[in-house]
């Protein structure tokens, strides 16, 4: 274990979110080597406040303008000594700040991608657990952190154990690492063995609890269609260089092994983990060291055998989307991400059944046709248009369905 010293200031973007809330309870475990710079949410001021009372950050930030207001008077109220910004582009200020060491990248969707863009303008490490904005624009993304000497570390579980198991140190990668394979483990969620008959009726609350990972909404209801590890299939061919035809699903219900690489000579490295978010980011947060943190470790006697089986794309129609996108192109990658999010969305309001989500999905996708991005800034349209094709089929697809359905 190498030396460790230098207290090191850290961004938590979405810190009252599953993600901010592990990396918090690392940094609980770590104060004498992080320092939060900044704590941001979107609405739950509540919480932020809460965690300004332990964490005694510089900066506060409430992206959503029309709380601005609320949080000041909170934070007035409780005598806090931090400065409170407002507004999604405060974001992008706070993490271009000079005393930023490293920014966690906890929100949810294609609203995270402009402040880990410019936090990677601003040379700064970001743990990426945010994996949309990696879908959407990984190639440029890992480009900018090429170009400003910047790092990006994955947090996604998979990809950490993947980074984990490669040889190079952190990205950019080459393309001739020796790789056979990437195997990117799935739990499979909470209806892999629930009858195909009754996906159809499954309500919001059962498909958001997740057998083996406590998650936000968006994600666990990925999680749940397979479309989580379509993604991610995605993230890991943009982060790894990988071609797509070298990454291969495999279910594994247990959530213990969090993916392997299998190399030209014969070698398979695995990592193994109990699922625990807090081992990645404490991974990442410390590299290239190793900190002892308090989490259970793993007992191979009491798992005692590990299982493994193919996905079944049948019942994943997700899944298989995601890998049509990534033959069809770059627009075609950021579509399929923007409409999962408008469909998750009308899921999670219930204005539409767990089946229709890939149903719909591939309809809009069907009909989807934009120019590949070039740059940031036409990821951007491309997405902006994609949100749009998949609330007009969304409303569409109401129409069509509304007496079957309600
Ligand atoms: P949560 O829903 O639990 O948290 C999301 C966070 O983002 C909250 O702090 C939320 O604030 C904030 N937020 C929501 N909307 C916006 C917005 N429009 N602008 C700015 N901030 C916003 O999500 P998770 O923590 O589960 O996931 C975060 C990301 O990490 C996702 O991309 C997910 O795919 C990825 N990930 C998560 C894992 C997990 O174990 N949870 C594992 C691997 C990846 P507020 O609370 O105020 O709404
Ligand atoms: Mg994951």
């Amino acid at each position: 274990m190498g030396v460790i010293s230098d207290k090191k200031f850290v961004c938590v973007l979405g810190s009252t979110g599953s993600i901010g809330l592990s990396t918090l309870s690392v940094i609980d475990q770590q104060s004498d080597r992080f320092q939060v710079f900044a704590l941001t949410a979107h609405s739950n001021i509540d919480l932020l406040v809460a965690q300004c009372h332990i964490y005694h950050p510089k900066y506060l930030v409430i992206t959503d303008p029309d709380l601005y207001q609320a949080l000041l008077t909170k934070v007035k109220a409780n005598c806090l000594d931090v400065a409170v910004l407002s507004g999604p582009e405060s974001l992008n200020e706070i993490v271009s700040h000079d005393d930023v060491d490293i920014v966690v990248a906890g929100i949810v969707g294609a609203v995270g991608l402009d402040s880990i863009y410019h936090a990677l303008c601003q040379s700064k490490t970001v743990l990426v657990a945010n994996k949309e904005p990696l879908v959407m624009a990984g190639n440029f993304l890992v480009d900018v952190a090429k170009k400003n000497h910047a790092t990006i570390l994955p947090i996604d579980s998979e990809h950490n154990a993947i980074f984990q198991c490669l040889s190079q140190s952190a990205p950019p990668y080459s393309s001739d690492q020796g790789i056979l394979k990437i195997l990117l483990t799935a739990s499979g969620g909470p209806f892999l063995n629930t009858p195909m008959n009754e996906l159809r009726n499954v309500s919001v609350s059962q498909a958001i609890k997740h057998p083996k990972w406590n998650m936000g909404k968006k994600i666990s209801i990925d999680s749940a269609t397979m479309m989580n590890k379509g993604l991610e299939v995605i993230e890991a061919h943009y982060l790894f260089a990988a071609p797509v035809d070298t990454i291969e699903v495999v279910v594994h219900p247990q959530s213990i092994v969090h993916s392997m690489v299998q190399y030209v000579d014969g070698s398979t490295l695995a990592q193994l983990a109990n699922p625990d978010m807090r081992v990645p980011i404490g991974h990442a947060l410390n590299y290239p060291h190793r900190a002892r943190l308090n989490v259970k470790p793993l007992s191979l006697g009491d798992i005692s055998t590990l299982q493994f089986q193919a996905p079944d794309f049948e019942r994943f129609p997700c899944l298989s989307l995601a890998y049509e996108s990534l033959s069809k192109g770059r627009a075609a990658v950021v579509g399929l991400n923007a409409i999962n999010e408008v469909v998750v969305d009308a899921f999670l309001e219930k204005k539409i059944r767990f089946s229709d989500i890939s149903i719909l999905i591939e309809s809009v996708m069907g009909d989807f046709n934009a120019p590949n991005p070039n740059s940031i800034e036409e990821v951007f349209s491309v997405n902006a248009v994609a949100r749009e094709s998949a609330l007009e089929g969304l409303s569409k697809f109401k129409y069509v369905e509304s007496k079957e359905v309600r």
